[in-house]
C-alpha cells in the first residue's frame, strides 16, 4: 500500500476493507494517530472522541458479513453545529460551551447506521458566522497548504481535517458559502446539496431559510457517496423534500456550461481567473460546450444574503438568553441576566450579525431592507432558472484569491466579499459545488483554488458530471 490508510479515499479504503488488506481498527488507528498528531498545530478538531470499541467492532462484522454499505467503518470528522448524541455541540461559541447533545442530528443518524465512524468534531467560525475560522470562540484553524494562513469557514475544522488527512471525510453547514470556500481554500470537494435535500433536523440553526448540510471529501465521488448516505426527506424537518419534487432534466455526459463573464471583469485575481479560463478550456476540448449567459442580479445578490441571513440569524440565536440554556450570567435584574449572558456568551462578530438582523426586522426598516432582500431573491432565482433554459450548469471561480493570511481581512466587509459567488446558490435554493481546479504561489507557498458550479433545484448529477470532468482534466 502506498498511501497510509489516512490518506485514503472513502472508494479506496471501502475497497481494501473488502479485500481483507485494511482492518476497520488500522484504518481508525491512522486517523485517529494523525489527529492527534497534527491538531496541536493545525486545531482542526474541538474535540477528538476516543475510540468507540463497539463501533469498531462491528462495522469489521459487517464488512466481514459482506453487505456493509460503502461507510461502513470509515472514520469522518464532524463539524460541530451537528448533534451527536452525548457529545458537546459548541457551535463553537462560548455561548454553548458546556452543550450536550440529547440526541442525534438525522445526518448522524444515517450515518450510525451506515457504520460510519466519528473522529470527533470540528473548528468552525461561531455559530457557522464567517470565512475563515478567525471567529471561533476557541481559536483559528490553520490551512494545512500554509499555516500562516486561514483554511476558509465557515467550516474551516472540517477542511483541514480532511485536507490534512486527519480523517476521510467530513460534513459541514453552508448558508452561505461555508462548505464550497473552504473547500476551494484545501484543495477539496464540496457540496451544498439542493434547500431541503439534506435533513436539518439536529443541526444548530444559523439562518434556517439557506442552512444545508453537505460533504468536505478528496474526490467527487466521495462526495457523492456521503450526499447519497446523508439525503433524504425527514419527517423531523418539514422542508426536507421528496426525490422528484422538481422536473429535473436528466444528466448527459456531455454538459453546457453557463458562463457569466461580465461578472468576473473585475475582482478576481489574474492568476485565479487565469485557472478558471484555463479549466473551462480544458471542459470545452473534452466535448463540453460553454454559454455565455447574463446574471445582473447576481450584483446585488451578496447585499441581499447579508440583510437576509443576519435577520434569521437574530431570530434564531435569541433563545440563547441566558436563561433557557447555554451560557448564564446573573446581573441585579432580569434584563441584566439577558445582557450579561449575550454579550460575554457571544462573540464579536455574532453580536455584530444579532444588531444588523434586529435592525432590518425592526418595524421602521422591514419594508425598507428585509422585504426588498427577499424580493431580490425571488428575482435571482427567476434570473437563473431562465439561465439554465440554455445551459446545464453555471461556472464561476469560488473565490477571487487563494487562502488568505490571518488577519488580513479584519474589515467585516472584506470578509463578507469573499462570499461573492456562493451565496446566490443558498439564496436560490439551488445544489453548488467547488472542485479543485488548479493551484497559485503565494509568497513562495502552493495553494489550492477552486471552481464553483451552481445547478437546478434537485440536478445534483449535474454537479457531479461537471466535477469528475474537471478531475479528470487536471
Ligand atoms: N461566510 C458566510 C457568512 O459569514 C457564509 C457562512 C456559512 O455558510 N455558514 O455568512
Amino acid at each position: 500500500m502506498s498511501k497510509r490508510p489516512n490518506e485514503l479515499t472513502i472508494e479506496e479504503a471501502a475497497s481494501l476493507l473488502r479485500t481483507r488488506e485494511l482492518t476497520v481498527r488500522e484504518l481508525w488507528d491512522a486517523c485517529a494517530a494523525a489527529a492527534e498528531a497534527r491538531n496541536p498545530e493545525l486545531n482542526a478538531y474541538l474535540e477528538i472522541f476516543d475510540a468507540d470499541d463497539s463501533a469498531i467492532a462491528s462495522a469489521q462484522e459487517r464488512i466481514n458479513a459482506g453487505d456493509a454499505p460503502l461507510l461502513c467503518g470509515i472514520p469522518l470528522a464532524i463539524k460541530d453545529n451537528i448533534l451527536i448524541e452525548g457529545h458537546i455541540a459548541s457551535a463553537a461559541s462560548k455561548m454553548l460551551e458546556n452543550y450536550r447533545a440529547t440526541y442525534d442530528a438525522t445526518v448522524i443518524r444515517k450515518l450510525k447506521e451506515a457504520g460510519a465512524l466519528f473522529v470527533g468534531r470540528t473548528n468552525m467560525d461561531e455559530f457557522a458566522m464567517g470565512s475563515s475560522t478567525e471567529h471561533s470562540a476557541y481559536g483559528p484553524t490553520r490551512n494545512p497548504y500554509d499555516t500562516a494562513r486561514v483554511p476558509g469557514g465557515s467550516s474551516g475544522g472540517s477542511a483541514a481535517a480532511v485536507a490534512a488527512h486527519l480523517c476521510i471525510a467530513a460534513l459541514g453547514t453552508d448558508t452561505g458559502g461555508s462548505i464550497r470556500q473552504p473547500a476551494a481554500l484545501t484543495g477539496l470537494v464540496g457540496l451544498k446539496p439542493t434547500y431541503g435535500a439534506v435533513s436539518r433536523s439536529g443541526a444548530i440553526a444559523m439562518g434556517s431559510s439557506l442552512d444545508q448540510i453537505g460533504p468536505l471529501a478528496k474526490t467527487t465521488d466521495d462526495a457523492r457517496i456521503l450526499y447519497d448516505a446523508i439525503r433524504g426527506i425527514d419527517p423531523l424537518d418539514s422542508t426536507t423534500i421528496p426525490d422528484d419534487l422538481y422536473p429535473v432534466r436528466v444528466a448527459t455526459e456531455k454538459l453546457a456550461i453557463g458562463v457569466p463573464r461580465h461578472l468576473l471583469e473585475t475582482g478576481v485575481d489574474a492568476d485565479v481567473r487565469a485557472a478558471f479560463d484555463a479549466t473551462l478550456a480544458e471542459l470545452e476540448s473534452a466535448g463540453h460546450a460553454l454559454v455565455d449567459i447574463e446574471l445582473p442580479t447576481s450584483l446585488h445578490a451578496l447585499a441581499a444574503y447579508y440583510v437576509l441571513m443576519p435577520a434569521e440569524v437574530s431570530a434564531n440565536l435569541a433563545r440563547l438568553d441566558g436563561i433557557r440554556y447555554g451560557h448564564a450570567a446573573r446581573g441585579k435584574t432580569l434584563l441584566d441576566d439577558y445582557l450579561l449572558s449575550r454579550t460575554e456568551g457571544f462573540g464579536e462578530e455574532t453580536r455584530r450579525r444579532i444588531l444588523l438582523g434586529t435592525f432590518v426586522l425592526s418595524s421602521g426598516y422591514i419594508d425598507a431592507y428585509y422585504r426588498k432582500a427577499d424580493a431580490a431573491r425571488g428575482v435571482l432565482r427567476r434570473e437563473y432558472e431562465e439561465a439554465f433554459e440554455s445551459c446545464d450548469v453555471v461556472a464561476f471561480p469560488t473565490t477571487t484569491s487563494p487562502a488568505f493570511l490571518f488577519g488580513e481581512k479584519s474589515d467585516p466587509i472584506s470578509m463578507y466579499l469573499e462570499d461573492i459567488f456562493t451565496v446566490t446558490a443558498n439564496l436560490t435554493g439551488m445544489p453548488a459545488v467547488s472542485v479543485p481546479m488548479d493551484t497559485v504561489e503565494r509568497e513562495g507557498k502552493i495553494l489550492p483554488v477552486g471552481i464553483h458550479f451552481t445547478a437546478p433545484h434537485q440536478a445534483e448529477q449535474s454537479l457531479f458530471v461537471v466535477a469528475s470532468a474537471v478531475e479528470k482534466a487536471r
